[in-house]
């Protein structure tokens, strides 16, 4: 169930509900509010609570109404909240903001890592003169190996804040330690958590508590279920950020020939389980940059609210992902064609959920 808190709620009354709805629920930590639609409102497991301590609550001064809600993701819910969540990327930082999560498909792009100031500020460009909106790096990089690259750590982040200087580009870039939410927050105008880190929950808690309402991308778990996705989300909306935009980027398969199994009918299903807005990753979701235009042409065309791809000015010669890396021109490309697409299904996909 959703409570939704009394505007004129006074202190002394939220207190008295914040006692109550951690005793009922057992919770050791305090339970936090999170705005959305301009309401604050609090997400509880209301199937462990009778229909007296549910009656309880909703006798409490400070509680407007109660929504029930079925699923096990709720504040994430469609059912929840009709209509779509926009995202509003770059203000905070003085980058030229961006909306995801409109009819009009926004694409990130840029080097899977940040390896050197020349590298980046030449993608950035490069990528910004190509269209994109909002320029990607990875400071810290999760590689599967500890020999690989790991990434500048905090000086890929300077170096992402001069990126965003030149360009004016809003900056995403991965955290993947709870102690450096804040660190990165400073920096980043969206934080991503990757794939490896979907059900880390100290670090979703973190993301949801400790980034000032930074938007947070969630990339889907290599093997991970929709509804485990959604309530990673949920976690990070629970602790008091609403802003998240999930991002599929292929789920684990059976065949080596494509780096992971692009899963794009998850697009329209999660139009229909959830408001928040959605990006599809086609470099690491095939892992070939021959198949990446292709598979970007479809995610918007399945109603993804736009792409995150990696872009590199010279593919071979990148430090990671080089293999799946395209290159500006063919970025300008997938912008052209994607923009195409866009104007022809962007209303439908407004009402693809209401079928
Ligand atoms: C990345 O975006 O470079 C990355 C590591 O992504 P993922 O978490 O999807 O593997
Ligand atoms: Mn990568």
């Amino acid at each position: 169930m959703i409570i939704v808190i009394r505007s004129s709620a006074n202190s002394e009354e939220r207190g008295h509900l914040m006692t109550l709805l951690c005793r009922v629920s057992g919770s050791q930590r305090p339970i936090a509010a999170t705005r959305i639609n301009g309401r604050e409102v609090i997400a509880l497991d209301g199937s462990i609570l009778d229909a007296q301590i549910r009656s309880t609550i909703s006798q409490q001064k400070a509680v407007e109404r109660i929504v029930p809600i079925k699923t096990a993701y709720k504040l994430a819910s469609r059912a929840f909240k009709e209509t779509d969540s926009a995202v509003v990327v770059g203000d905070a930082l003085g980058a030229r903001p961006v909306v995801i999560g409109d009819a009009t498909p926004i694409i990130i792009a840029g080097p899977c890592a940040v390896e050197n100031r020349e590298q980046l500020l030449t993608t950035a460009h490069a990528v910004k003169a190509a269209g994109a909106q909002v320029l990607r790096g990875g400071a810290f990089k999760p590689r599967t190996s500890p020999s690989q690259f790991q990434g500048l750590g905090v000086e890929g982040l300077h170096l992402l804040d001069e990126a965003r200087k030149e360009t004016g580009l809003p900056i995403i870039t991965e955290v993947m330690e709870p102690e450096l939410v804040e660190t990165v927050a400073q920096y980043a105008d969206i934080l991503q958590i990757g794939s490896r880190n979907m059900q880390n929950f100290p670090l979703l808690r973190a993301a949801g508590k400790n980034s000032p309402g930074r938007p947070v991308m969630l990339k889907r778990g290599l093997t991970a279920t929709i509804e485990e996705w959604l309530l990673a989300a949920e976690y990070i909306m629970a602790a008091g950020n609403p802003n998240v935009i999930l991002c599929e980027r292929g789920i684990r398969s059976f065949d080596p020939n494509t780096r992971n199994l692009l899963d794009l009918s998850c697009v329209p299903l999660l139009h229909e389980l959830t408001h928040l807005p959605i990006i599809v990753d086609p470099s690491h979701a095939t892992g070939r940059r021959e198949l990446v235009p292709t598979m970007s042409r479809a995610s918007i065309a399945a109603g993804a609210h736009g792409l995150i791809l990696e872009v590199h000015p010279d593919p071979n010669s990148a430090l990671c992902d080089g293999r799946q890396s395209i290159t500006p021109e063919q970025l300008q490309a997938i912008v052209h064609e994607t923009t195409l697409i866009a104007q022809i299904v962007g209303g439908k996909r407004q009402f693809s959920y209401a079928a």
